[in-house]
């Protein structure tokens, strides 16, 4: 047991913290990254959600820092609130049998609080940059003694307009740190990043081909924009998921879908930026309770989150980034288990499905839509198994008895049955639904004309401006807010009164890299 993590030289508080979180041997870039962090090597590790990167770098940092040294030697940045304190979470648990501790600290929560939590003296930080910079110019903590930062989710944090807080936290910390660079995907901007930050570093990357995708069963289904909804809703009552995420492209189209998921019966809720954390934090602790079983999300919202026991992935939108592809199908397939992901694909996107498949290496398979017949023939056969689930459980049934006997006295048992099939036969729910119709996937990209347009007809481009554009309309914008309330808002004021919910893009395309996806 464990052998494979004692190859990698950890020491034996960490084994045994690691043996009570149930885990046998290092994930694939576990197993590379370990060695080369704990080497003290800057390193670049690139691989999707779900692949083991929290304790590919919280291994090391727990095995390079000095418990009886008290003041922060680790610092951990994140793009969110939430990555931060499951990344906070992950690590305490490793570091259960030591005595080092690590806290995060995030945009939105009291500032007091935080003084009071630092008092305690956490090694390890785990912050989004925002409000870490705050408590840097606050000098409430101290970067003199870091020895190591772990840019987590680098790709999303550039996305959200990080990147100066970044350049400021890297610039004070010690000449002589080590930095571990995590990213999901490597577009210029991070490898300008790795140029500028790490020390020949090591590139440690999984192809998203490598990973768990060979679990998830994964098809499309070309359909027009209009009919998605009642699509889905058929497919969801057909496959009758245990947990479900459905991916939007748009704010306004999560609001939508979960919208109509609810008036039409369904335990649905949607995540997306412009909800406020407590709404956030409710919304997935319902989901992994299993009080809702839909979960309706944007790309950035759900990246990162580590839910078990994802069935179903539905894709109502083609994401505009062919990687968002994988990483929202990842989503399901985790720990081993098998998932589902379906993919609506209006015909005018069909190219772009065919760039995802070319980056996976992999056919996507087609289906046809389910004809209403099919989806009560699928309906009445959840049905019929709910019913022998009910008699070979036997659970109860005897208050029952009296009432089936006296029924088969006088009535054909045939129609009794079919008739308690037909009771317990879920029909599918018409109630009118309207979903805005969105504008489909061009074939170029084309986020910089979009918002430009918004913004007023502004087209005149500089690269620092494809910045600011980005951090006004995306994910995130709520915890900037919070993080930055002081810092930044006051020297760099919105220069719009534009509602920022609606339609804004929440993608997590890397806008300063603008290197087409999809050819022309
Ligand atoms: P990533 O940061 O790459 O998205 P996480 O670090 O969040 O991935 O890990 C995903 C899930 O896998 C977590 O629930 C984590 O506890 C679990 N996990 C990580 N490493 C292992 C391992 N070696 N064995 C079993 N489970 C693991
Ligand atoms: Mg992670």
């Amino acid at each position: 047991m464990l052998e494979n993590f004692k190859n990698l030289q950890i020491n034996d508080a960490i084994l045994k913290a690691l043996n009570d979180m149930g885990f046998e041997e290092p994930t694939p870039i576990q197993k590379e990254a370990i060695p080369v962090a704990m080497a003290g090597q800057d390193m670049i590790g690139q691989a999707q959600t779900g692949t083991g990167k929290t304790a590919a770098f919280g291994i090391p940092a727990l095995e390079k820092i000095d418990p009886d040294n008290h003041e922060v030697q680790v610092l951990v940045l994140s793009p969110t609130r939430e990555l931060a304190i499951q990344v906070a979470e992950e690590i305490n648990k490793m570091a259960q049998y030591m005595s080092i501790q690590a806290l995060p600290i995030y945009g939105g929560q009291d500032i007091q609080r935080q003084f009071r939590s630092l008092k305690k003296k956490p090694q390890i930080i785990v912050a989004t940059p925002g409000r870490l910079m705050d408590h840097m110019n606050r000098k409430s903590i101290q970067f003199d003694q870091v020895k190591m930062v772990v840019l987590d989710e680098a790709d999303e944090m550039l996305n959200m307009g990080f990147i100066d807080d970044i350049n400021t936290i890297l610039a004070a910390v010690p000449e002589e740190r080590q930095v571990l660079l995590f990213s999901a995907t490597m577009p210029k901007a991070i490898q300008n990043l790795a140029e500028t930050y790490l020390k020949e570093p090591q590139l440690i990357r999984m192809k998203p081909t490598q990973v768990t995708m060979d679990l998830i069963e994964q098809y499309y289904i070309e359909v027009q924009d209009r009919q998605k909804f009642d699509l889905l809703c058929r497919l969801l009552d057909m496959q009758d998921p245990d947990l479900a995420i459905i991916f939007g492209r748009t704010k306004r189209r999560v609001d939508e879908i979960t919208e109509g998921l609810k008036k039409r019966g369904y335990m649905a809720e949607g995540i997306h930026g412009d909800l406020s954390q407590p709404k956030r934090d409710s919304v997935i602790r319902q989901f992994r309770e299993g009080t809702i079983d839909i979960l309706v999300a944007t790309d950035v919202a759900a990246r990162g989150l580590d839910i078990s026991g994802v069935t179903h992935v539905y894709n109502y939108d083609l994401p505009q980034d062919p990687e968002s592809y994988v990483h929202r199908v990842g989503r399901t397939g985790r720990a081993g288990r098998t998932g589902k992901a379906t993919t609506f694909v209006i015909p005018r996107e069909i190219e772009h499905l065919h760039a995802i498949e070319r980056l996976m290496k992999r056919k996507i398979e087609r289906r046809k839509a389910p004809s209403l017949s099919e989806v009560l023939e699928g309906q009445q056969r959840i049905a019929v198994q709910k019913l022998i689930a009910a008699v070979e459980s036997g659970d109860r049934l005897e208050t029952y008895r009296a009432s089936a006997e006296e029924l088969l006295t006088d009535m054909d048992s045939v129609a009794l049955v079919s008739a308690a099939i037909k009771l317990l036969t879920k029909e599918p729910d018409m109630t009118p639904v309207k979903i805005t119709e969105e504008a489909p996937l061009r074939v170029r990209r084309r986020r910089s004309g979009r918002d430009s347009r918004r913004e007023g007809g502004r087209r005149n481009y500089r690269s620092h401006r494809r910045h600011s554009d980005s951090r006004d309309s995306r994910e995130g914008q709520g915890h900037r807010r919070d993080d930055r309330r002081r810092s930044d808002d006051r020297r760099r004021p919105r220069r719009d009164n534009r509602p920022r919910n609606e339609h804004s893009y929440e993608d997590n395309q890397n806008t300063s890299s603008f290197k087409p996806y999809f050819k022309a």
